[in-house]
């Protein structure tokens, strides 16, 4: 067995090899080659913990296993990240455990490629202002991954604690791009990309707010209850997402299905749009909405990646299991 411990991965992967493995395994789904099995997710009753396991398998990759962890709100005082997770692959072959791998930086890395993905398909060619929502942890990893596949000019932020804002200036400044605070009209109207990456429980961007001619990622709402956008929104955009059963459960489209201006038949999936099976944008005018859940296979993709780099760079550690 190998085991590729948290502390390696930053040196092993990097942008560009998660956002090849996050594409190629929303293809896989898309032809049916790759399947998630149910997630669980439970409140343990202890530490305010939530625990859980996202697994699945891809065919194509011949990736197969699970994602186990959780969040845990205390971890902060204690000097540790909230988020804790690790990512166990198995032999397809024999089900034999193949390796042990952290999943801290990966799950940042692989949800940043998701919004970034979309952006490669759906977002207008001539976008030259990106809108973020979100100030936390993860919009850094978010905005890096976004500005590499249009020629952004300006950022702009917004975010539910202005004494936030400093993380969305500080990348903005190290990817050499200048950045302004503005309310969320401003964003709207301005925005050619927006992405949220909250975790808001009620509707912070309202369809009257957006122009048009813009795409939307919607990557914070992952848990049933959350809601970033206006359903209204939503039910006026082209909807893509990483998968349909959990977009309409637990991600932003949970609202617009809910209340029925959206039904499921309108939801695409961003990897049917890879494999050239469905449209993605067709005009310049419209919305476009990647409601990004986040799934295992993600997980898996990005994990088998690292697991290949440490064993080709001679890393990786290995131990009789
Ligand atoms: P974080 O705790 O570091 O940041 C949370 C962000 O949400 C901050 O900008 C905060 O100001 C904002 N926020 C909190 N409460 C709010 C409210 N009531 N209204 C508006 N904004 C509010 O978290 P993070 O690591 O940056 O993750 C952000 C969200 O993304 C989380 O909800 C997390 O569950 C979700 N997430 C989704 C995926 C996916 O694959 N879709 C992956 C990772 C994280």
């Amino acid at each position: 067995m190998i085991i590729v411990p948290e502390k390696e991965i930053a040196a092993l992967i990097g942008r560009a090899d998660c956002f090849d493995a996050v594409e190629k395994v929303f293809a896989a789904m898309a032809s049916k080659d790759a399947y998630n099995f149910p997630v669980i997710r439970e409140a343990i009753g202890h530490a305010d913990a939530l625990y859980g396991f996202k697994s699945g398998f891809d065919r194509t990759g011949l990736a197969l296993g699970l994602k186990s962890g959780g969040y845990w709100p205390g971890n902060e005082a204690k000097g540790l990240t909230n988020h804790q997770s690790m990512v166990i692959l198995f032999d397809a072959d024999t089900g034999k455990v193949k390796a042990l791998v952290g999943g801290n930086l990966l799950t940042a890395l692989r949800t940043a490629a998701a919004s970034s993905v979309s952006i490669k398909y759906l977002a207008p060619e001539n976008a030259k202002v990106l809108g973020m929502i979100g100030a936390g942890h993860q919009s850094a990893f978010q905005m890096r991954a976004a500005v590499e596949h249009r020629n952004f000019e300006k950022i702009i932020g917004w975010n539910h604690n202005p004494e936030r804002l400093g993380r969305l200036e500080d990348t903005a400044k190290e990817l050499g791009l200048p950045f302004e605070a503005v309310d969320l009209d401003r964003l709207g109207e301005q925005a050619d990309v927006i992405i949220t990456i909250t975790s808001s429980f009620s509707p912070l961007l309202m369809d009257a707010q957006v122009k048009g001619g813009t795409h939307i990622a919607c990557m914070g709402t992952d848990t049933k209850g959350k809601q970033e956008v206006e359903a209204a929104l939503v039910a006026r955009a082209t909807v893509f997402t990483d998968e349909i059963a959990q977009s309409i459960s637990i991600g932003e489209c949970q609202h617009a299905i809910g209340d029925g201006s959206l039904k499921e038949a309108d939801i695409r999936e961003l990897g049917a749009v890879i494999n050239g099976q469905t449209a993605g944008r067709t005009s310049q005018d419209e919305v476009t909405l990647f409601d990004g859940t986040g799934v295992g296979l993600q997980d898996l993709a990005v994990a088998s990646a690292v697991v290949d780099l440490a064993v080709k760079k001679g890393v990786a550690i290995e131990v009789d299991f």
